[in-house]
C-alpha cells in the first residue's frame, strides 16, 4: 500500500524538531483528520540553511513532511517555492489516493514558512509570529476523499462521493463507514456488523 520510500520516511523521519530562532514559521492543518504540520526555516545568504518540522498526523503526513524538509534543505527561496505537493508525492514513489489529502499539506507548510520569512523581512509581522493557517477558515469539515465541504447538518455523508462516514474511535478522524481500518491512524475499526 505504501512505497518503501514512504515507509522509510515514516519510520525514520528526517529533520524532526523545532528551530527556536527560526527566520520563518509556517503552520497548516487539516481539520478533518487533525493532521497538523509546522515548518521552521533558517535562511542564510538566500538559502534554506536549515529546515525542521513538527507534524502531528498519520503516517503519510509524517513521511511527506520528512521528504519536504529534505527536498528544501540547502535550496534557494525560489527553488523551495517550486516544490509542489505533486513533486513530493512523486519523490516518495507515489501515495495512496485516499492519503493525498493528508499529504497535500507538506509543501503548503513549507511555503507558509517562506511567506512568513518574507513578511518578517518586510516588517509586516513581528519576528516570532507564525504565519496564519490559510486552511483553517470556518468552512467546517471536508470529505477526506474529495475535499468537498461536508454539510453542516450531516457531517457523516459526502454528497459528491456518496460515502458515509464514521468517526474513528482512536484518532477522532472521519473515515469511511464499514472500512476495516481508519484511513488516518490505520487502527482497526470495530465494525458494527
Ligand atoms: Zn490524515
Ligand atoms: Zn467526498
Ligand atoms: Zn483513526
Amino acid at each position: 500500500m505504501y512505497s518503501d520510500k514512504v515507509m522509510d520516511h515514516f519510520a525514520n523521519p528526517r529533520n524532526v524538531g523545532i528551530i527556536p530562532d527560526a527566520d520563518g514559521v509556517g503552520q497548516v492543518g487539516n481539520p478533518v483528520c487533525g493532521d497538523m504540520m509546522t515548518f521552521y526555516i533558517k535562511v542564510r545568504d538566500g538559502r534554506l540553511a536549515d529546515v525542521k518540522f513538527q507534524t502531528f498526523g498519520c503516517g503519510a503526513a509524517i513521511a511527506v513532511s520528512s521528504m519536504v524538509s529534505e527536498m528544501a534543505k540547502g535550496k534557494t527561496i525560489d527553488e523551495a517555492l517550486a516544490i509542489t505537493n505533486e513533486l513530493v508525492a512523486q519523490e516518495l514513489g507515489g501515495l495512496p489516493k485516499n492519503k493525498m489529502h493528508c499529504s497535500n499539506l507538506g509543501a503548503d507548510a513549507l511555503h507558509e514558512a517562506i511567506r512568513n520569512y518574507r513578511d518578517r523581512q518586510a516588517g509586516l509581522v513581528p519576528a516570532g509570529a507564525a504565519a496564519s493557517d490559510p486552511h483553517e477558515h470556518d468552512e467546517g469539515m471536508a470529505c477526506p476523499y474529495c475535499d468537498t465541504a461536508l454539510d453542516e447538518k450531516d457531517k457523516t455523508f459526502c454528497r459528491a462521493c456518496r460515502i458515509e462516514f464514521e468517526e474513528c474511535p482512536s484518532c477522532g478522524g472521519i473515515t469511511k463507514k464499514g472500512d476495516s481500518a481508519c484511513i488516518h491512524c490505520g487502527r482497526p475499526l470495530r465494525g458494527e456488523a
